[in-house]
């Protein structure tokens, strides 16, 4: 695809209009636009990297704090008990955006998703 084509790259400058939750200057989280439960966000980056192993790891740190204030907000606005992190990478784990981001999947208690849990 081309990056010109990229979605996420589209949302980030603003070609898009997004609600945003959460932005550093690296990073934003906005609602995801087919959310699995009510809350479901993600984590972009604003700059176009393809998957995790194209970005520098010296971004990991505004990465977890972009991930860390979202799910602070989510958990404050909503009730919630807990939330998972996804990150997929490549088709074959699922990865439908080439442009990295991380899902923020806000979970209840009994609300019988399963993400790797038993
Ligand atoms: P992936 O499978 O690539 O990890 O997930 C991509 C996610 O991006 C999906 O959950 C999908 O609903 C979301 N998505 C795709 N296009 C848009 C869009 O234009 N805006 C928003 N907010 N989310 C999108
Ligand atoms: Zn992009």
């Amino acid at each position: 695809m081309n990056k010109s084509d990229c979605i996420f790259c589209k949302i980030a400058k603003g070609e898009i209009p997004s609600k945003k939750i959460y932005e550093r200057n690296n990073f934003f989280s906005i609602p995801d636009a087919n959310p699995i439960v009510k809350g479901h966000s993600l984590v972009i980056s604003k700059k176009h990297f393809d998957n995790i192993l194209e970005m520098p790891s010296s971004l990991g740190r505004e990465l977890l704090d972009c991930v860390k204030q979202t799910a602070i907000k989510l958990m404050k606005e909503q009730k919630i008990d807990g939330f998972n992190v996804i990150n997929n990478n490549f088709e074959a784990a699922g990865q439908v955006v080439k442009h990295v981001h991380f899902h923020i999947i806000p979970r209840k208690k009994e609300d019988n998703l399963k993400f790797f849990s038993k």
